[in-house]
C-alpha cells in the first residue's frame, strides 16, 4: 500500500527541476534569513521557512506572506552551504498554493501573477497596462493616480506600448505552455 506524500515531499516533487538538495538538508545556519534583503517584512524568515516545510506545518506555511514576498534576487540560494535553491522553493510554494487555491486574498502577489500568467498566455509577452490594475488599487487613490500619470507619461514616449504586442507562432507557445502548467479554460 502506498503511502500519502507529505507537504514536504510534494514540495520536494515540485522542485524536480532544481539543481539543489533537498530542504531536509538544511542546518538551520540562517545565512538566507541574513541575506535576504525582504526579510524584515516577511512573516517568517527563509530559514524558519524552511523548517516549516521540513516540519510539514502545511497550513501555517502556506498562510505567511514569505513566498509572495521573496523578491527572487537569489542571494539565499547562491550562499546556502547545504546547496538548497531556497528561491526556487519560494516558486514552489507560489505553484502550489495558486493550483490549490490556497493563497490569502489580501495579498497582491496571487492576483499579480495570475494576471502575469494569463497575459504571457495570451499574447507571448507582458503588458504593463494589463497587471497593474491588479496591484495599483492596493495602494490607494493617490498611488493610483501617480501609476496612471506615470503609464501615460510612458505610452507617449512610446516606452509602453498602446496595445498589446503579440508573438508569431502563438499557437506553438500555448501548446507548449499547456504541457508545462495547468491552463483556465478562458486562457
Ligand atoms: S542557508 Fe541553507 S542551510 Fe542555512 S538555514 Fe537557509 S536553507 Fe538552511
Ligand atoms: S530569493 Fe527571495 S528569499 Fe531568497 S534572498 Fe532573495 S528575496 Fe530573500
Amino acid at each position: 500500500m502506498t503511502s500519502k506524500p507529505t507537504f514536504r515531499d510534494e514540495i520536494a516533487n515540485l522542485l524536480y527541476a532544481s539543481q539543489g538538495s533537498p530542504t531536509n538538508a538544511c542546518i538551520q545556519c540562517g545565512t538566507c534569513s541574513g541575506t535576504c534583503p525582504v526579510a524584515n517584512y516577511m512573516d517568517q524568515t527563509p530559514r524558519r521557512l524552511i523548517g516549516m516545510i521540513n516540519a510539514n506545518l502545511k497550513e501555517d506555511v502556506l498562510d505567511c506572506n514569505t513566498y509572495w514576498f521573496c523578491a527572487s534576487c537569489y542571494h539565499c540560494t547562491v550562499r546556502c552551504p547545504a546547496d538548497i535553491d531556497i528561491a526556487g522553493v519560494m516558486y514552489a510554494i507560489k505553484r502550489y498554493s495558486i493550483w490549490n487555491k490556497t493563497y490569502r486574498e489580501d495579498l497582491v502577489g496571487p492576483r499579480f501573477s495570475e494576471a502575469f500568467m494569463k497575459t504571457v498566455i495570451r499574447s507571448g509577452r507582458s503588458y504593463e497596462p494589463l497587471l497593474a490594475p491588479t496591484y495599483m488599487f492596493h495602494f490607494g487613490p493617490k498611488e493610483f493616480f501617480n501609476e496612471a500619470v506615470n503609464a501615460s507619461k510612458m505610452m507617449l514616449k512610446g516606452r509602453i506600448p498602446v496595445l498589446p504586442p503579440r508573438i508569431k507562432r502563438l499557437d506553438n507557445f500555448k501548446n507548449m505552455v499547456k504541457k508545462i502548467i495547468p491552463l483556465g479554460e478562458n486562457s
